[in-house]
């Protein structure tokens, strides 16, 4: 099953490596043939080359979108060389066999992510690209296919391994491969056109994205993992610059995206810090400086702070680099980091720290995903927010301003914790969050006692939930929630409302000398 390589075609947009790989062939005397900007770059290092005009005898036109849709090459990609039916066509039409086709795609994500506009996106949409890719992929029997720069040292390898020909084994693979790109590249055409239309979620009907890192495993050591990129460039985990520390596992990629997407919440707040154990807040703060930030988000929950993932809405200075490194944390990410900070993190090899350059937008509209068995789910991600004249005032006690700015805050973080949610803010900071319990008033008792436990641990007199406000992801169902946090110390209530018995709990509220306001809004997170 070994196929010599004697005819390759090269056509790429992105020509790294180009002139390499065309040496290297050269050398091992295969014959090159290949387009426009490809073909001059080759032949400015020296190498001889066959243009793709010279072979179908017409020239490249229309601005490139006709260069190589030709039976003189799709013949020479897809004819089957053991077939004589096939190999008589060749011979009556001239077309000689291409072995080997290295191709990669007009950069059709890069310039939507560079924010072009429509017309420059559609004549970066390659048409000649996938379609020889796709006959090379089918006739995989006898034809190597390669899209990624980062596969030409491993073709190189096979054929050095084979005296110049290639296994059937290894062009499989490279067919797999290649049939991956062509449905992301057309992916990520239709999900472009899904925006620019503004169509809804549910009307979206393709989802692919790029490899862009094998995991050593994922959530649990016996499981595989690897992260894909959605070609969206938001700024985040998947875009972030690792200065130092291990490669990121899969539960550090999680977290780290939810510990930054909550933070970018905080873009307009002064320096905003969130840390976050199992996809879930245990501390977010405001303060006067970053510094401050972190040392109140971590007064929050210090047990569980610790082996966290930390998130800060600024550049990383100096000081706050000395408040962290005083425990021991897995990831820190924020847009940036100064000398200082970096010097600091220096002496700690296992600290990973990323840099973004910037937030991302926490109202932009994007897709959320989730799977099932036998399918997936897709909605719109949770891009909503409230601001203060959205809220109803359903109490007879009208929240005070400062109470609003914690009852803001706590929603804001409420809708970045698993529900049920229960979040109890004081002051900018989180002083008790209750997680992901399956009752909403077991949230509300959890997220208190920890508070109570961190009280104790830290010799304060009361816990620090006295005088706090809340906030509920979704109504509570019943008094008894509210109740409990009304027990805990906490003086306002923010909440969507809609529930039955919305005014028993209203009631509750009033006899308990509670603020309460109503959002109309729910921010379930499962
Ligand atoms: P070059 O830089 O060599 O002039 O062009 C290489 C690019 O052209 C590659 O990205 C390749 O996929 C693309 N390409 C090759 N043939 C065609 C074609 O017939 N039509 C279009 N639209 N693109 C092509």
């Amino acid at each position: 099953d070994l196929v010599p390589v004697k005819r390759a075609l090269l056509s790429v947009s992105d020509k790294t490596g180009l002139i390499d790989l065309g040496r290297a062939l050269a050398q091992l005397g295969v014959e090159l043939l290949s387009t426009g900007g490809s073909a001059a770059a080759l032949r400015k290092a020296g190498l001889e080359v066959r243009d793709v005009a010279d072979v179908t005898g017409f020239p490249e036109m229309m601005d490139g979108r006709v260069k190589t849709l030709h039976p003189m090459v799709h013949g020479g990609l897809l004819a089957l060389r053991d077939n004589a039916d096939h190999v008589a066509a060749m011979e009556t039409h001239d077309i000689a066999p291409i072995d080997l086709l290295v191709v990669n795609l007009y950069p059709f994500e890069a310039t939507v992510a560079a924010g072009a506009d429509y017309d420059t996106c559609i004549e970066n949409i390659d048409i000649g690209g996938p379609a020889m890719i796709r006959a090379a992929s089918k006739n995989h029997r006898f034809v190597n296919v390669v899209t990624d720069p980062e596969d030409y040292a491993a073709l190189l390898a096979e054929l050095a391994a084979n005296d110049g020909a290639t296994s059937y084994a290894f062009r499989q693979r490279l067919s797999q491969t290649a049939y991956g790109r062509t449905a992301a590249y057309d992916a990520a055409v239709s999900n472009w056109m899904a925006g620019a239309l503004e169509m809804p979620a549910p009307r979206r009907r393709a989802f692919a994205g790029t490899l862009a890192q094998t995991l050593r495993y994922g959530e649990n050591p016996h499981q595989g993992a690897a992260f894909y990129t959605d070609g969206t460039n938001r700024p985040g985990v998947a875009t972030a610059k690792q200065w130092q520390g291990k490669e990121l596992s899969y539960n550090n990629i999680n977290d780290t995206d939810a510990a930054f997407e909550l933070v970018a919440e905080f873009a307009n707040s002064g320096p905003a810090c969130a840390i976050i154990k199992h996809a879930n807040p245990c501390g977010v703060a405001t303060g006067a400086t970053l510094a401050e930030a972190y040392a109140r988000a971590f007064d929050c929950d210090r047990t569980s702070a610790f082996g966290g993932i930390i998130a800060l809405n600024q550049l990383l200075d100096g000081p706050t680099a000395e408040k962290i490194v005083e425990i021991f944390t897995e990831v820190v990410i924020a847009p940036d980091a100064n000398d200082d900070a970096r010097a600091v993190f220096a002496a700690k090899k296992n600290l990973r720290l990323l840099t973004t350059g910037t937030l991302p937008d926490a109202a932009t509209a994007g897709l959320a995903f989730r799977q099932v068995a036998g399918g997936f789910l897709v909605q719109d991600r949770d891009a909503a927010n409230v601001t203060m004249d959205d809220l109803r005032v359903v109490t007879k006690r009208a929240p005070s301003d400062a109470e609003m700015r914690d009852l803001l805050m706590a929603w804001t973080v409420a809708k970045h914790v698993k529900s049920n949610a229960i979040i109890y803010v004081k002051d900018g900071a989180t002083v008790g969050v209750g997680a992901g319990q399956m009752s909403r008033v077991d949230s509300t008792r959890i997220a208190a006692r920890k508070a109570q436990d961190m009280a104790e641990a830290m010799g304060l007199s009361s816990p620090l939930t006295i005088g706090s406000v809340v906030a509920s992801d979704a109504f509570f169902p019943f008094a008894d929630g509210l109740i409990t946090a009304a027990e805990a110390g906490a003086t306002a209530i923010i909440q969507p409302g809609g529930s039955m018995r919305d005014d028993e709990v209203i009631a509750a509220a009033d006899a308990a000398g509670l603020a309460m306001v109503f959002t109309g809004q729910r921010h379930f997170r499962h």
